[in-house]
């Protein structure tokens, strides 16, 4: 599938357009042994580009695939590759590593037999107050024995897919998730906050859930601004109390909630306040 302004960056240099990287062969096209982070460029900056670049290397090695490219090393090929675009572009960014071969039995990545590429697409942010809605889903977040759910990893994906269709076919934009608990853990794209009286609360992390970069950066983001952030256990009863909701990940930063089954959300003061430290922070990273 070719996007908008796809480069790839394959076996050591960028090319133009989305090319084939992967043979049927492949552990991962068989096996799924593939992980991947996803970043942005937008208005000159790419945000915790850095901490994304490291992730790609932990999730990598979390499924026993061997990282070929320090995250240093992985900012310089991206800034390489960026050059290709427009100033005022808005890019998503998504460094990949797959097996390539099977050691012990096949199933076991051989180590050192690693794919690597880089895909940049230009896709535009979203309007600052672009909202979605929240469904209850059935299916729920894994705990670590089931899967690898310490890292970034394509096979997880196919379940927060049928989280989405779910959410879709009952005419809801995304799901709420729970994890093995019960607990509210995430939805099936981003992490989720909520507002009440003025405070904020976000699930703590415990290992089912993405505990995402963007998270971070606007928990400290909140919290240097003098507002109470707290990282607990939230139950799907908490959201129906919240004045506010909202989505926090890679690809929009942050992203009003205007609906969770029944009950209805205004976009509120703490959502705008979020959004505008985030922009403020990311702004002042220009070189
Ligand atoms: N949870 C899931 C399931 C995600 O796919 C993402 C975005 N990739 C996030 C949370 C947000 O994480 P981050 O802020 O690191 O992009």
């Amino acid at each position: 599938a070719t996007g908008s302004n796809v480069h790839t960056y394959f076996e050591g240099r960028w090319h133009k357009g989305d090319i084939p990287v992967m043979r049927a062969a492949d552990h991962a096209m068989w096996l799924g042994s593939s992980v991947f982070d996803g970043a942005r460029y937008f208005e000159g900056v790419a945000p915790d580009l850095l901490a994304h670049c490291r992730r790609v290397n932990a999730s990598a090695e979390a499924l026993m695939i061997t990282p070929t490219v320090s995250a240093e090393e992985m900012v310089a090929i991206v800034w390489e590759g960026l050059s290709a675009y427009p100033k005022s572009a808005a890019v998503y960014i998504r460094p990949m590593y797959w097996a390539l071969e099977g050691g012990h039995l096949g199933v076991l990545p051989k180590q050192g037999a690693t794919g690597f590429a880089i895909a940049l697409e230009e896709i535009p942010m979203a309007p600052p107050e672009t909202a979605t809605t929240l469904c209850r889903t059935r299916f729920r977040r894994p705990v670590l024995e089931d899967a690898v759910v310490n890292a970034k990893a394509g096979c997880l994906y196919p379940n927060n897919a049928r989280m989405l269709a779910e959410a879709r076919d009952k005419g809801f934009g995304n799901a709420l998730v729970a994890d093995a608990l019960g607990n509210v853990a995430e939805t099936a794209t981003a992490n989720v906050f909520m507002v009440r009286d003025g405070e904020i609360f976000t699930p703590i992390p415990n290992g089912t859930f993405l505990a995402g970069i963007t998270r971070a950066r606007h928990i400290a983001n909140l919290r240097a601004d003098g507002l109470r952030v707290h990282e607990t256990v939230l139950s799907f009863e908490d959201f129906h109390a919240a004045d506010e909701v909202f989505l926090t990940g890679n690809m929009m930063k942050v992203t009003p909630v205007t609906g969770f089954e029944d009950t209805s959300y205004q976009i509120g003061p703490v959502t705008r306040r979020a959004r505008a430290l985030y922009w403020d922070w990311a702004l002042s990273q220009r070189a």
